[in-house]
This record gives C-alpha cells, structure tokens and sequence, in this order.
C-alpha cells in the first residue's frame, strides 16, 4: 500500500505530459492526509509553480478567508490539490491528453485520503470529475455521488474575486453545504 508521500515523490519527477517541460516545480498538494474535507482546483498558477504549494496566490487567499469564515478552520485541515499537478503555460487550460497522464495521481490522493466530502473549484475541475460539460451554474448548488463520498462543486475563487458579491455568495453558500455533508458523514470540523 502506497503512502501520499509516496506518491508525492513519484509524482515530484514526473514527465507523463509535456506540462513537465515548462514547470518550475510539481504541485502535488498540501494539508492533512486524514481530512474528511479535500478541494481540488484546476492547475497551478504562477505563484504555486513558483512555491510548489497549491493556491497560494489572490485565490488561495480568499479560499483561506471562506474557510475561516463559514467553517471556522484553517487550511491544514483540509487537504488541497488541482486536476494536474503542473503549470499550464500561460495559465491556459489542461487538454484531456494532459489531465489523462495526472489522473492516477489525483485518484491515488482520493484513494488514500477517502475524503467524504469533496469540493470542486471551478467549472473545469467540476466538469472533469463529474464527465459533464454543464456549466458551473447549473452544476453548483447540490451534491453528487462521487469516490468515497460526495462532491459539491462551487465556483473558482478567481470568479469571485472577479465578480463580487453574488458569487462570493455563491461560495459561501456551498461551502455551508459542504459542512452540512460532512455533519451527515459524522464529521464536525
Ligand atoms: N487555481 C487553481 O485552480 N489551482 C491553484 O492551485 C491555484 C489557482
């Protein structure tokens, strides 16, 4: 049985897709191993290629605000990774080969973690785990069946930092939800 450790370091040399070529540093995920909560983002910016620690820029710190805010815990209590693990270049979007070749890794980190509950940031990372391609508006504001658990998918941070009130709303709102799931799996934050 493999440790996320493990993983990580497998994962640290990794060049299954070309997204290794252009990356400072692999962006395997942080927090706690044990969380009952995971999110999952899209990719790397520029700042967590940079530090090899996932949403440490403008979106990370809003993400660390809502956490404090509405469940009341910081962020070494939750576990947080993206869809893959390497800078986009340019931030522009995984392709499917890309998200392809990292998808053992995020399944591994699912695998060992068994979140009951995990949150999708973001149209892209909801899509591609749920095998949809509605919109984030019409996906958000309920739970799926997914891994060892549910997923609630809400909106990228980088959208309510755009975007203001309503979606910062929107985000508070699932991140309740998320609370109320993890309450039904016996989990109290
Ligand atoms: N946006 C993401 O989707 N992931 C990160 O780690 C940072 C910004």
């Amino acid at each position: 049985m493999s440790t996320l450790e493990a993983v990580a370091v497998e994962a640290s040399t990794c060049v299954l897709c070309r997204l290794s070529e252009g990356r400072t540093n692999v962006v395997f995920g942080m927090g706690d191993a044990h969380a009952p909560l995971m999110f999952i983002g899209e990719g790397p910016g520029e700042q967590e290629d940079r530090q090899g620690l996932p949403f440490v820029g403008r979106s990370g710190q809003l993400l660390d605000r809502l956490l404090l805010e509405e469940l009341g815990i910081t962020r070494d209590r939750v576990y947080i990774a993206n869809v893959v693990k390497c800078r986009p270049p340019g931030n522009r979007d995984p392709k499917p080969d890309e998200i392809d070749a990292c998808r053992p890794y995020l399944q591994q980190q699912l695998d060992l973690i068994r979140p009951p509950v995990v949150v999708t940031l973001g149209r892209y990372a909801a899509q591609w785990l749920l095998g949809t391609t509605e919109g984030i508006t019409r996906l958000r504001g309920r739970a799926y069946p997914f891994a060892h658990g549910v997923l609630i998918p809400t909106l990228h941070p980088a959208a309510a930092l755009r975007g203001g009130a309503e979606p910062l709303g929107q985000m508070r709102a699932d991140l309740v939800r998320a609370k109320v799931a993890l309450a039904d799996a016996g989990h109290v934050l």
